[in-house]
């Protein structure tokens, strides 16, 4: 098997499972019991806590456990809208975020918030001096994500938060780290106030995932219950997946993510190169092919469209030699044409869109991968082209 999905997921970490089964094997009390097995839990969850906490050079208190992204967005989208409204109803966001904060965004403007979209350039990235331009005094949230997952485009997201902040200091700032988290630095500064992460990204299991609240900020709960996470999550945690996230952050602590951006960047290239020697018609997009744009684009993503082609039918083309990799966003690829947002929204051209693949790479790709990859890409290419004429 070749995986080149891990934007979508990826695989569990041997070590993260080992942790997680011999927790299934020894123990399984709720954490807020107050008995011995509930004490154990709690201890596991207070520790993983402080273990992301530190990985983020922040407060634990600062960190609330999800199920995932989709709910950290959720949370922060729609809490900060119906506490903040008294202030205003303005909200400033853009149309290539995932469909996680597009969705609650498009919600809130069905019932009443004045929702903005900042436009963004043929590669992804915003206009700093059109957000300047859009920031007022009744705007209550910007959300803009780090690296754009089907793109990944990266926006400097402490200049953009810096931008905020002058202009506004009472507006929040949200950012959605899913596709950056663990592979590319993130500086929490004071002008950022919440981010959202995925565990499932970096090796954990799905369902997991969490919330940072910058201290000071009280934000209200999403789902309301028994109080757990202070107050501010409540449902009984998931214990298991927060020992594999926690492990998972082992993990990411022992990384050098410079040797593996330096690695994938390397790869991306290669695939590039091979590709561009081998087939017509292709274009990238999200990056200036002649000057790849490396402080601008995690290497992590490669989107390429292949002129007149379905990229369903490519991947299909390509799963058959057990390799696996997306068309658009994983996520949303199931409903059809709203897949095509982010891909409308940069500018891509009709006849290019619906041919486009997602290479999401790892640290654990190689050369000889990509190698078997351009071979199979190359006669899916050729074949599905000769029936079209
Ligand atoms: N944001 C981004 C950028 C993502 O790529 C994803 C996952 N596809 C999410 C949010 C949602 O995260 P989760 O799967 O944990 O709900």
């Amino acid at each position: 098997m070749i995986y080149l999905d891990n934007g979508a997921t990826t695989q569990v970490d041997p070590k993260v499972k080992d942790e997680v089964l011999n927790y299934l094997n020894s123990s399984f009390g709720n954490p807020s019991s107050l008995h011995k097995l509930g004490v154990e839990g709690e201890k596991l969850i207070k520790k993983a806590k402080e273990n992301l906490a530190s990985y983020l050079k922040v407060g634990p208190n600062s960190i609330v456990f999800t199920s995932g992204g989709t709910e950290a967005n959720n949370h922060v989208i729609k809490m900060v809208a119906s506490q903040f409204s008294k202030r205003g109803k303005h909200i400033i966001t853009t149309k290539v975020e995932h469909a996680s904060v597009y969705m609650p965004m498009e919600y809130l403007k069905k019932i009443g918030y004045d929702v903005e979209y900042i436009d963004v350039d043929h590669f992804g990235a915003i206009n700093l001096e059109e957000l300047k331009n859009k920031i007022r005094k009744d705007t209550i949230l910007v959300s803009i994500m780090h690296v754009n997952n089907e793109l990944g485009t990266v926006n400097d997201i402490n200049k953009i938060a810096e931008i905020i902040k002058t202009i506004n200091p009472k507006a929040y700032f949200h950012s959605d780290v899913v596709a950056s988290f663990g592979k590319l630095p993130i500086d929490l500064d004071q002008n950022i106030d919440f981010v959202s992460v995925s565990a499932h990204k970096t090796y954990a299991p799905k369902g997991i995932g969490a919330l940072y609240i910058r201290e000071g900020i009280k934000l209200e709960p999403l789902i309301h219950g028994g109080g757990q996470e202070s107050e501010r999550r409540s449902g009984t945690e998931n214990t298991l997946g927060i020992i594999g996230f926690d492990k998972s952050i082992d993990i990411l602590k022992s990384y050098d993510y410079k040797k593996y951006l330096k690695k994938i960047d390397d790869l991306r290239d290669y695939t590039i190169k091979e590709i561009s020697s081998k087939i017509k018609d292709y274009k990238i997009n999200g990056l200036e092919e002649i000057n790849l744009n490396r402080l601008n684009s995690s290497p992590y993503v490669l989107n390429i469209s292949f002129k007149g082609l379905k990229g369903e039918v490519l991947l299909h083309t390509l799963e058959n030699s057990k390799i696996y990799l997306s068309t658009a966003s994983a996520c949303n690829s199931r409903s059809g044409k709203k897949s095509a947002r982010v891909l409308e929204n940069i500018g891509v051209d009709k006849e290019f869109i619906d041919g486009s693949l997602r290479i999401t790479f790892n640290h654990n790709n190689n050369k000889e991968e990509i190698d078997v990859l351009i071979k199979a890409l190359v006669e899916a290419v050729t074949m599905l082209r000769m029936f079209n004429r």
